[in-house]
């Protein structure tokens, strides 16, 4: 089986696909955090984020992995653990501009199918209902308001001792939700056969069992 979840950042997207894919053995993968990974080598080569043909370049040499772990599951970039680097403020402001060369979202797509193929898998990202998963058995999209949005990214952040302005991660999530919905390939929509799920007032708990209770009516 597989379950796709879309939708803009901060919405809890991660948290929720995780806590699913626990619940029904499957396997989870983040594939914001396959960009992240990218986008972070590119800035310690210190690329242009705006050539595509390095970044692709870049793509085609990369390895990513997850690894399971038994609080989160660790990303491993070319045999190193960048988890906690790729979440940096940094990463944040170029990743979407790494993530809009349509040759460079070919190589990630061909990645994040590879890993799908044999498995059941719950998938998070941007494009996942529409281009890497078209035939998933449940596309949901997941989303919250700007604000609560804007508060649990920077709680996140404050909670792994970074200093942050409001205003600026109000900006940075309102830039990345912008380049990603309106980048010629892989943009961020809701789709006819998406299921909507606002988690502005929902816990995760809750946002999870909504979730589960929609696969499971279905599967009956
Ligand atoms: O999910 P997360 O916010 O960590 O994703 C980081 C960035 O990676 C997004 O803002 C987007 O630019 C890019 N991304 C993407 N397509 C995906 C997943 C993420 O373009 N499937």
């Amino acid at each position: 089986m597989k379950i796709a979840i879309d939708g803009p950042a901060g919405a809890g997207k991660s948290t929720i696909a995780r806590t699913l894919a626990a619940r029904l053995a499957f396997l989870y993968i983040d594939t914001g955090a396959m960009y992240r990974a990218l986008a972070l080598k590119a800035v310690q080569a210190a690329l242009n984020p705006n050539d595509q043909q390095q970044l692709l370049d870049l793509a085609l040499d990369t390895h990513i992995y997850f690894q399971p772990d038994s609080q989160q599951q660790k990303v491993i970039c070319d045999g190193v653990d960048v988890t906690e680097a790729i979440r940096s403020p940094q990463v944040s402001s170029v990743v979407a501009q790494v993530a809009a060369h349509p040759a460079v979202r070919e190589q990630m797509v061909r990645m994040q199918r590879d890993m799908a193929r044999s498995n059941s898998v719950v998938m998070d990202g941007r494009d996942i209902g529409e281009c890497v998963l078209p035939d998933a058995d449940f596309k949901f999209y997941v989303t919250a308001s700007l604000e609560e949005r804007t508060r649990r990214r920077i709680k996140e952040l404050q909670d792994k001792g970074y200093q942050v302005n409001e205003e600026d991660i109000k900006k940075d999530i309102e830039n990345r939700d912008y380049q990603d919905s309106h980048r010629e390939v892989g943009a961020l929509k809701i789709l006819p056969d998406s299921i909507v799920i606002d988690t502005t007032d929902l816990t995760v708990e809750e946002a999870v069992n909504r979730i589960m209770s929609i696969i499971q009516g279905a599967r009956k």
